[in-house]
């Protein structure tokens, strides 16, 4: 079956590339013993997720959907001692279970968890916040993302990612009538980021463990000359 084949091969490439980290482990069976859903990114994921901020030589993250912290571990431990990244979850319960996987993985100090609809709290985050963040993770509620992109652009700069999760949802993104709001959240996203002149994007179709899904990178450039 297919996702047997996906996740066997996923198994192989991470074992070969991603050295099994405790610390990663003991986070998803915490999440898993609480009851949490396994929404997480997957391994290969966060690495990737920790490559860009690499590449990007990034300091300053706004993730908005938490969960248990596990993608926020693995940014956290791409930033330098002196970088942040601040954190939008809504469920207090996933909060503290974050909280305290980041805390045992020595990143808290990196970390500003921000618990409330991110709606609610992103207009605190522009005020406390001036600096613009060098990358934006979107993995919350789907049906924001159109309200969540409009937010990335008011924080980035020339240069900064924003990167938007789980747009492909089996292929359903597709359906132009679908009644899912996920699935209409997604589309609105991506024609927004499409048609926005200070943007440029690609979006790439995943299999894995976790299904038949994909993500969205756009960079932020320089807003056109006007004519
Ligand atoms: N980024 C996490 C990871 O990879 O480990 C997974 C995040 S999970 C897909 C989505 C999270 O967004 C859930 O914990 C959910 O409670 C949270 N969420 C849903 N609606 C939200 C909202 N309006 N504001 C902030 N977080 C929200």
């Amino acid at each position: 079956e297919l996702q047997h084949t996906w996740t066997q091969v996923d198994d192989y490439m991470n074992n070969l590339l991603i050295p099994s980290d405790s610390l990663l482990e003991q986070t998803l069976q915490t999440n898993a013993e609480a009851g949490l859903p396994a929404h997480d990114v997957t391994p290969n994921q966060g690495k990737l997720l920790q490559l860009l901020l690499q590449i990007q030589g990034a300091s300053r993250v706004l993730e908005i959907g938490t969960l248990g912290g596990y993608s926020t571990i693995w940014m956290a431990r791409a930033l330098p001692e002196h970088g942040r990244i601040v954190s939008l979850e809504s469920e207090s319960h996933h909060a503290d279970l974050a909280r305290a996987n980041l805390t045992r993985a020595g990143l808290m100090h990196k970390v500003d968890l921000r618990v409330g609809p991110a709606l609610t709290t992103l207009p605190d985050v522009q005020e406390e916040y001036r600096e613009p963040f060098d990358m934006i993770f979107i993995d919350a509620d789907k049906p924001s993302n159109p309200d969540y992109l409009r937010w990335a652009l008011r924080l980035t700069r020339p240069g900064s990612l924003i990167i938007g999760d789980n747009i492909v949802r089996d292929g359903e993104v597709i359906r132009t009538d679908s009644t899912d709001p996920r699935v209409q959240g997604v589309r609105s996203f991506l024609q927004l980021i499409a048609d926005h002149p200070r943007l440029e994007a690609t979006a790439l179709q995943t299999v894995g463990s976790k299904g038949y899904d994909g993500f969205v990178i756009a960079r932020v450039i320089d807003a056109p000359e006007p004519k």
